[in-house]
Formats: structure tokens, C-alpha cells, sequence
């Protein structure tokens, strides 16, 4: 059976990525894994406690100084209808001479990387240090739209990648990027 083309292995959902029906859904966490605002609190709340349980494990088991920015774990979904979340820390912003673009295509490849071993069919990803963390939206939509399409032309899993977008300025960025 050919595979794919790649535009179709990809999505673009305006929304909340807590109610998307994939394999994983990405959290743009912090380095605490402990929890936070943004998207991070809205998956923890809608997840349940299964999801805070794990990362305090892994937080004092495999990361007692913080997950390091650019690197990805996996937990349950809990009560989500993804069953598993990627945790990734992405880049605070600091002006872009701080290796932020080199962090953020890390937790991308990062995420895909567990993705791919795990074989998870789907994947979401929110716009990963677009918010709190403050990286400007054009750059981090050409980012992420960049290393999904590498990743994804070499291999097979995940099959498919949604790309979250909560707000109308990200959606047209994403919109522009996707159509190149
Ligand atoms: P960071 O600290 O990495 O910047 P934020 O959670 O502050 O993370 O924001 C990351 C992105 O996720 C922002 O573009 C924000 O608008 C978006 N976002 C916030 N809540 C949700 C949600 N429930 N679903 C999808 N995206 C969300």
C-alpha cells in the first residue's frame, strides 16, 4: 500500500487540545512536571490525578533537577480521551540568542521520537512556549511545521499529526505555514 502524502498526515484543529481524540496529546509542561497554567493546568484538570501522580514519580525518580528543556517523557491520559500525554519543557523566550529555536525543534523531535517508538497513531501538539514562555508566534508555527514534516517523510509512526491552535493569530500563522 503507497503511504500517505505528508499534507494528508496532517491537521490543523482550532480548539482545546485537552478534548481531541488522538493517541497522545503534547503538554507544553515545565521543568518541574509538576503542573502550571496555560495549557499545562488545562490538562492536568482535565485529566485528572492519574496524570500529577506520574510526573511526581518520574520528577523524583528519573528527573530530580527538572525535566531539561528540549526533552520529552510520557504519562497516562488519565480521564482524557488521548491515553497518553507527552510532558516537554519548552524554551522560555529570551530574546533568540539563547538557542530557543534549537530547543523548540528538540522537544518536537523529542515528543516524535516517544511518538514513534511507542507506534501512537496520532499525536497533538499545542504551540509548545508560545504563551507564558513567551516565543513569537510566526517563528514557533515555521518551527514546528518544519520539524513535524521531517519527521513524519522518515517515518511511518505516528501516521497522523494535529496541530492545536487556540488562538485566530496562530491559526493563520499555521494556515501559512502549511500551505508552503
Ligand atoms: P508555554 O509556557 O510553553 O508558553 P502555555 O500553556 O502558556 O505554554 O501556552 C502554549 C500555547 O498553548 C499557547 O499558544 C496557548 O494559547 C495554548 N493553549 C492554552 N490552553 C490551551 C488548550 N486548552 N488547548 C490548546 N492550546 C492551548
Amino acid at each position: 500500500m503507497p503511504a500517505s502524502p505528508l499534507s494528508a498526515r496532517i491537521q490543523l484543529v482550532q480548539g482545546d487540545i485537552t478534548r481531541q481524540p488522538v493517541s497522545a496529546i503534547v503538554n507544553a509542561a515545565n521543568s518541574s512536571l509538576l503542573g502550571g497554567g496555560g495549557v499545562d493546568g488545562a490538562i492536568h484538570r482535565a485529566g485528572g490525578p492519574k496524570i500529577l501522580e506520574e510526573c511526581r514519580f518520574l520528577r523524583e525518580r528519573k528527573y530530580p533537577f527538572g525535566l531539561p528543556s528540549g526533552q520529552a517523557v510520557a504519562t497516562t491520559g488519565g480521564n482524557l480521551p488521548a491515553a497518553f500525554v507527552i510532558h516537554t519543557a519548552g524554551p522560555v523566550w529570551h530574546g533568540g540568542n539563547q538557542h530557543e529555536a534549537e530547543e523548540l525543534a528538540a522537544c518536537y523531535q523529542s515528543c516524535l521520537r516517544i511518538a514513534t517508538a511507542r507506534k501512537f497513531e496520532s499525536v497533538a501538539f499545542p504551540g509548545i512556549s508560545t504563551g507564558i514562555y513567551g516565543y513569537p508566534k510566526p517563528a514557533a508555527a515555521a518551527v514546528a511545521v518544519r520539524e513535524v514534516r521531517q519527521w513524519l517523510a522518515a517515518h511511518e509512526w505516528p501516521q497522523t499529526v494535529v496541530f492545536v491552535v487556540f488562538d485566530d493569530e496562530n491559526r493563520r500563522l499555521y494556515e501559512q505555514e502549511l500551505a508552503r
